[in-house]
């Protein structure tokens, strides 16, 4: 047997401060589907995914809330970590930056990174947004100021700081990026937004702060902590070096991401490495993001859709069906919860549902001997290697759900007798295409997967209850 691949899948370790909205759960459901895809395949997958814990916004909340900034991160870290649970989330790992183990790793990366003389004490002079926890560039302004924040957030920094010569790394990083035959920035768009971006100057930047207590103290120098973001990249890295036996896991296979922190990923993340003589990632990939009902989303808008209040509406899988089904890839994706209802009425309940009580009622009491699916269709596979999930959704209900309903509609055999052959035959064509579905659907919907293919495996016994219910008005 050849030896079992690895893939490592990592999801941004997310602002802990932060309430987990469709935007987070987007990136940790296709982290998830990935995990599931592989894991099938199967590889052996790590897949991790975790909390940002350091930096001035954690700990001005802390301080409103009268505690301690630990004490504050262990109150509100489960908040993620509970989303993700209760949405069916497979991750092997949920790492926290306070954990004294990663803690342990940035520090020693980050001496390999000066004693390699990338490091240098500097003088900052500009703008700092607090929301973004980012030193502001021109091409980050939009009137001066950050356009995600509230203009006060975006504040004049003076300050002396350690420096990382990020632009030592730019020649060698545009050869990579150009001379790369795998894309490992992906969708090409971005690819090319970086490379443009190198070719017109990088600064060095700063990576520590002098003001900011919550976070690391540098090394050499107490009286800094290291910059938020620095510490926060190194997580990838750092899980391989402290969970059991995940040391070979790095690099890591796959970091998937959103457009907003593309620079941080492809850029100063794979400068870092270099500079500490570590493998870079083999594959980058950044997606859109959800537009509600035609507007950014915002807290300050109130169009925030959150996941719980998804799975209520939708149950877990039907979540994530509808996560997927309009997944934001290259361009950003509009949604909204009446669209929702009326995708997951249509493709759930009425296409795949009535389908599946269909063919188990007029199947009662018969068994067919289809074999168990274990094998991607090729053209599913070609799908997820372009991250084209939308397509890969479409081809399911192509080829197996729509042809079995066709099928059905055209021979009719509930009007013809039990034991007729044209019936049978057809009732089995349908049993096939629904353990087909059943086995790569169940990458993105696991619970829906396992039910369709308990119902058809043996005697087939018609549904009590449908799988997707209808959603009350
Ligand atoms: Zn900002």
């Amino acid at each position: 047997m050849d030896k079992q691949k690895k893939f490592y899948v990592t999801t941004p370790i997310y602002y802990i401060n932060d309430v987990p909205h469709i935007g987070h759960t987007c990136t940790t459901v296709i982290a998830d589907v990935m995990a599931r895809y592989r894991r099938l395949k199967g590889d052996s997958v790590f897949f991790l995914t975790g909390t940002d814990e350091h930096g001035q916004k954690v700990a001005e909340s802390a301080e409103k809330d009268g505690l301690e900034p630990q004490v504050y991160c262990d109150k509100i870290a489960p908040r993620f970590k509970k989303a993700w649970v209760d949405l069916n989330i497979g991750f092997d790992f949920f790492i926290r930056t306070t954990d004294s183990r990663h803690k342990k790793v940035v520090c020693d990366l980050l001496q390999k990174v000066y004693d390699n003389g990338d490091v240098y004490r500097g003088k900052y002079e500009g703008l700092y947004c607090v929301g973004c926890e980012k030193f502001l560039t021109e091409s980050d302004l939009v009137d001066g100021k950050c356009p995600i924040h509230p203009p006060e957030r975006t504040i004049e920094q003076v300050e002396e700081n350690w420096f990382f010569k990020l632009s030592k790394y730019v020649p060698q990083l545009i050869k990579l990026i150009e001379n790369d035959k795998t894309n490992y920035i992906f969708p090409e768009g971005k690819r090319t937004e970086v490379l443009s971006k190198l070719k017109g100057g990088v600064n060095d930047i700063s990576i520590s702060r002098a003001n900011v207590k919550w976070g690391i103290p540098v090394p050499w120098d107490k009286t800094q902590t290291i910059y938020v973001w620095f510490d926060a990249l190194i997580n990838y890295y750092s899980a391989t070096q402290f969970v059991d036996k995940k040391k070979d896991f790095w690099p890591a296979d796959l970091h998937l991401l959103g457009k907003e922190i593309l620079w941080f990923h492809t850029v100063i993340w794979q400068a870092m490495l270099l500079s500490a003589g570590l493998f870079l990632p083999k594959k980058v990939y950044i997606h859109s993001f959800y537009m509600i009902d035609g507007q950014k989303m915002s807290k300050s808008l109130g169009n925030m859709i959150s996941p719980g209040q998804l799975t209520d509406l939708f149950g877990i899988d039907g979540t994530k069906y509808l996560i997927m089904s309009s997944f934001p890839g290259e361009n950003d994706s509009d949604v909204g919860i009446e669209r929702f209802k009326e995708k997951y009425t249509a493709d759930l309940a009425n296409n795949l549902g009535n389908l599946i009580s269909r063919v188990a009622k007029l199947s009662e009491g018969l068994s067919f001997k289809t074999e168990k699916v274990g094998v991607f269709d090729k053209k599913f596979d070609e799908f997820f290697e372009k991250f084209d999930f939308c397509g890969a959704i479409k081809y399911i209900f192509d080829k197996w759900i729509d042809t079995s309903n066709a099928e059905l509609n055209k021979i009719q055999p509930w009007k013809l007798k039990k034991d007729d052959k044209k019936r049978v035959e057809v009732l089995e064509k349908c049993v096939k295409n629904l353990r087909k579905t059943a086995f790569h659907l169940s990458v993105i919907m696991p619970s829906t997967g396992e039910r369709i293919e308990e119902i058809f495996e043996g005697e087939i016994k018609a549904l009590k209850n449908p799988l997707f219910p209808r959603i009350k008005k």
